[in-house]
């Protein structure tokens, strides 16, 4: 092993957002650094747990585009219909896919999938230096370049130099507060319980949301024919509800959700995350860019914080590509501005029969903030609206509430509206997403 790397990019963090834009940058020419905590498969590694994640259909495109979506596919749940209810209320929304001419609203799969389809195709992809389990220290940005020492759990020791750093380290990241990145922490007062229930009979491809004074139960269907449940509760319930046996949480869970999904037979272990929203000051900073979890951690009620983080990291794989990366020296003249004229830039240069792009570039690194933008301020704001518009117990909301879901359920253009909130909330949708090469001028 070389005691030393340089790279272009180095990617902190392979769960399933920094593990998707590896492999989105794996065949542009570019040396590709990923530095992974914990190893994959292992009980430790958080972002491939036993829990569930309901794909959007831009994300099922951009997983079709990396490679992974057949390996995915055999175990993903489609979602034909939408079910939304206020707990003691009259009011409910249903939305049907074939009504909005889509096959499905998209996939539910558990996060342990994911994560062995990305890494499985991370272990045979060639262009992809991986370091794991490691874990970067003494990070230091400056406009020439970022530096930090990569220290395996072995107690192997490599030095990097890397042209952009990417946080990839989830909500908690070490790499953002190297970059001097402030974040805003919100508690929601809620804590999230998951565990698979299986009903006296099989799911018809219906997701379940119900809003309950103390927060919302979802009820996903699996391609198992069980459900995912993601019960949201307040902390000071969450352990007693944790230490519930089987069949007393299956009374309580159908207490509060009901029986339109039948009768609750089998649970499976339980698990709880806090739930907070975690929103970084700006996305870039001098060769750093935060996506996923390390940009924005949110509620899980809309199923929109990996699909939002599948985007951010779609879209810096795409800003990448296009500004000339890997191209035969010849085919770039002076078609990229790497901001030279700003402090710390480089020039690109050639490298032996390509030219080298410095991918670090303020202009490039702007770019994706400015892309991004649009998309991550309306995701958060509706998830966080969603949260407090349903945790509202001041008088006359519950009314407000349900009056609201009925002209809902009547209205088609708003159903219309909600079915295409998988694709994005404003800006320009990365190509992978619209099932495009990620490099423009490429055949899919
Ligand atoms: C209960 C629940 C249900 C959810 N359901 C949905 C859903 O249906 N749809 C949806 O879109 N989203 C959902 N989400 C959100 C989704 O899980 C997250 O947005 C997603 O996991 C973020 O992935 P990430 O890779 O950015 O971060 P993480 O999953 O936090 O991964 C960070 C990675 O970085 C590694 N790491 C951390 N620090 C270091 C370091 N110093 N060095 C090296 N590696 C490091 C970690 O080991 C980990 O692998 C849900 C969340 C919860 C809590």
């Amino acid at each position: 092993m070389p005691d030393s790397l340089d790279v272009d990019v180095a990617i902190v963090g392979g769960g399933m957002v920094g593990a998707s834009l590896a492999l989105g940058l794996q065949d542009l020419g570019i040396d590709v650094l990923l530095v992974e905590g914990t190893a994959p498969g292992s009980s430790a590694q958080s972002s491939f747990d036993e829990r569930t994640t309901a794909l959007g259909n831009a994300s099922r495109r951009i997983f079709e585009g990396l490679g992974v979506w057949a390996d995915i596919a055999t175990q993903a749940a489609p979602i034909r219909t939408i079910h939304v209810s206020d707990a003691g209320r009259f009011g409910f929304a249903r939305l049907r896919a074939e009504e909005q001419g889509i096959d499905a609203f998209g996939y539910v799969v558990a996060n342990r999938v994911i994560g062995a389809a990305l890494w499985q195709k991370l272990t045979s992809s060639k262009g992809i230096v991986l370091r794991v389990p490691a874990r970067p220290e003494g990070v230091a940005i400056s406009a020439d370049g970022v530096q930090f020492t990569v220290v395996s759990d072995a107690g192997a020791r490599e030095r990097v130099s890397a042209r952009l750093v990417v946080a990839a380290d989830g909500a908690h990241s070490s790499v953002r507060a190297a970059a001097g990145i402030e974040a805003e922490v919100e508690d929601y007062d809620q804590v999230a319980i998951v565990a698979n229930v299986a009903a006296d009979h099989p799911h018809d491809g219906t997701a379940y949301e119900r809003f309950t004074p103390s927060g919302p139960i979802a009820v996903l269907p699996l391609y198992d024919g069980t459900y995912g449940v993601i019960w949201s509760c307040r902390p000071q319930d969450a352990a007693g509800v944790l230490l519930l046996n089987d069949d007393s949480y299956m009374r309580e869970l159908q207490t509060r959700f009901g029986w339109r999904a039948g009768r609750f037979v089998r649970a499976g272990g339980r698990a709880s995350y806090p739930l907070k929203l975690t929103r970084a000051a700006t996305t870039t900073a001098t060769r750093t860019v935060l996506i996923g979890n390390a940009a924005q951690a949110l509620h899980p009620v809309a199923g929109q914080g990996f699909n939002l983080g599948l985007r951010d990291a779609a879209m810096l794989a795409e800003v990448i590509a296009n500004a000339g990366v890997g191209l035969p020296a010849a085919g770039v003249p002076g078609a990229v501005h790497t901001g030279a004229d700003q402090p710390g830039a480089r020039d690109t240069h050639t490298s032996g029969s390509t030219t080298r792009v410095d991918v670090g570039a303020p202009d490039l690194i702007h770019r994706f903030a400015e892309w991004r933008a649009s998309d991550r301020t309306g995701v958060v704001r509706f998830t966080d609206g969603l949260v407090k518009l349903f945790g509202d117990t001041r008088p006359g909301m519950g009314l407000l509430r349900n009056l609201g879901l009925l002209m809902f359920d009547l209205a088609p253009p708003a159903k219309s509206a909600l079915a295409r909130v998988s694709a994005g909330f404003g800006g320009p949708t990365p190509r992978l997403a619209r099932g495009l090469p990620v490099r423009e001028g490429e055949r899919s």
